[in-house]
């Protein structure tokens, strides 16, 4: 099975054919660790995990290395820290920092553990790798890649002819558009930080430009570079970080002689009812907040699979509702024909653990994750074990049941969808495609109204309409038709 990628550099979907397939490898930016995570951070993850699971599932579990860093040298770590110790904390400025870091980094992983994200194979911290980014910084200034001035390192980014290739912009127009940070020290002001000095409070590491700290794009070529080598298959994060973050890396790993990342992937931003996130409007919260509130992870996560990685998402409440029946379908079909811990564990030791092909066909073809879920529905509605053992293997894959002693708490009792109302839906919907087949438009619009007005959302993947009932669904409506 190809997998197939949306590769930001060529603004195409490709083929993705790993370097070694032993070892498919694979970098995304984690977090600045100064606070909780909000909602957004977890997009990232979420997609992420689920490409490393398919990953893991194509090319073997142990074929695959996925590594995440923590930043933790941040003016904001900084920050609370210094706060902590006027207020009365014990300890130096550097062990608070460090306190901070750490509490900071268990949250995360806690967190997002709490969304079925599996840890990454490696989760380097920057403060680890200070002696490599400091090698890297003296090869581009070698290189005349980069110079020192006033106790900083800087990248000249017009000794890099393919600088801004990634977000396919010019130099100039970034000029104008970017917040460059003008400095006489600089040469020109596109050029970009690789290291700078630290005052006596700000952490600080010796380096041959004085005392100071890195740039927060060195740390992740440094840290990639070690980890995965200097050519690897997969580079992730958000959106925001294309421009200047990733253009940055891939100017220091390419001028320092590296073929750096083949596929770069960008997971588009997340939004509350429409509105972007933000403290001013309101609608911050943290993926804590949520957890805190009652919402199970699972549901946060199949919330965030609903919509495809490249498309802006928007987070609702109608949503968690719909997220949340979904489950519960899912594992309450599961346990009435008589699946629990025991049976999964079983079927994994026979062998008769197996995908279904065109589930694992639709989430290759770019991570469709949304297409992946209505072919779920399609399996879970076959009912038997064709259907439904490819359908416990698809909630695994996609990272929404990590335990099945969920299939041990009290049987979910479907109590708002009676027997007959599965038949008039399927006969419906059946019905519906004949007439769209006749190009009898108005009877299928009719069927399609009627299937609304009951609260039933119909989705179309690759000709075959799946259904689920949605939050409104109210089968009273289609009594008529028993
Ligand atoms: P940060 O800690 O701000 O560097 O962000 C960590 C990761 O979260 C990056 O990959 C960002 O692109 C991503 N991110 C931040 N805000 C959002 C958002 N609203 N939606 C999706 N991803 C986000
Ligand atoms: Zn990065």
């Amino acid at each position: 099975m190809t997998i197939k990628l949306y590769n930001t550099k060529v603004r195409k979907k490709v083929d993705f054919e790993p370097i070694d397939p032993n070892n498919v490898r694979m970098y995304v930016c984690g977090p600045t660790v100064y606070d909780r995570a909000h909602l957004g951070n977890a997009r990232p993850v979420i997609v992420f995990d689920t490409l490393f699971r398919l990953l893991r599932h194509t090319y073997g579990a142990d074929h695959v290395t996925y590594v995440r860093n923590f930043t933790d040298v941040d003016d904001k770590i900084n920050a609370t820290a210094l706060a902590r110790q006027q207020a009365g904390a014990a300890g130096t400025l550097e062990d608070l920092i460090n306190e901070r870091s750490n509490e900071t980094i268990s949250w995360y992983l806690e967190d997002m553990g709490a969304v079925g994200a599996m840890e990454p194979n490696a989760a380097p911290r920057a403060t680890d790798y200070i002696a490599e980014m400091i090698a890297m910084i003296e090869n581009l200034i070698e290189k005349d890649h980069a110079y020192a001035a006033e106790g900083h390192a800087l990248f000249r980014v017009r000794s890099y002819q393919d600088y801004g290739a990634l977000s396919g912009r010019s130099v100039d127009d970034m000029i104008a558009g970017a917040r460059v940070e003008v400095a006489p020290f600089k040469e020109d002001p596109m050029d970009f930080v690789l290291w700078k000095p630290s005052t006596d409070d700000q952490p600080g590491w010796d380096s041959p430009w004085g005392r100071g700290r890195p740039g927060w794009h060195i740390e992740c070529s440094a840290m990639a570079l070690d980890l995965l080598g200097e050519e690897f298959d997969i580079h992730g994060g958000g959106n925001d970080l294309q421009f200047p973050h990733h253009e940055n890396e891939i100017a220091q790993s390419t001028c320092c002689g590296h073929g750096f990342a083949n596929v770069w992937m960008h997971n588009e931003m997340l939004q509350v009812e429409g509105k972007k996130m933000s403290k001013s409007l309101g609608n911050f919260f943290t993926v804590r907040d949520l957890l805190d509130q009652g919402v199970p992870g699972e549901v946060i996560r199949l919330v965030f699979l609903l919509t495809h990685y490249r498309k802006p998402m928007d987070w609702t409440e109608a949503k968690r509702g719909e997220a949340e029946k979904m489950l519960a379908d899912w594992v309450s079909v599961l346990q009435k024909h008589g699946y629990s811990p025991k049976t999964i564990e079983g079927l994994k030791a026979s062998g008769d653990w197996v995908a279904d092909a065109e589930f694992i066909g639709v989430l290759s073809n770019d991570l469709n994750t949304s297409g992946a879920i209505s072919r779920m529905h399609v399996l879970a509605k076959a009912k038997t074990a064709a259907g439904l053992v490819p359908l416990a293997h698809a909630l695994e894959t996609l990272g929404l049941v990590t335990d099945w002693s969920v299939l041990e708490t009290a049987a979910n009792q479907d109590d708002d969808m009676p027997d007959w109302a599965t038949s008039v839906i399927d006969r419906l919907i059946v019905e519906r495609g004949n007439a769209r087949d006749a190009k009898d438009w108005g009877e299928a619009d009719r069927l399609r109204d009627l299937l609304n007005a009951a609260g039933v959302q119909v989705t179309d993947v690759a000709g075959t309409a799946t259904w689920v009932p949605g939050p409104n669904f109210d089968p009273s409506v289609l009594e008529g038709l028993k």
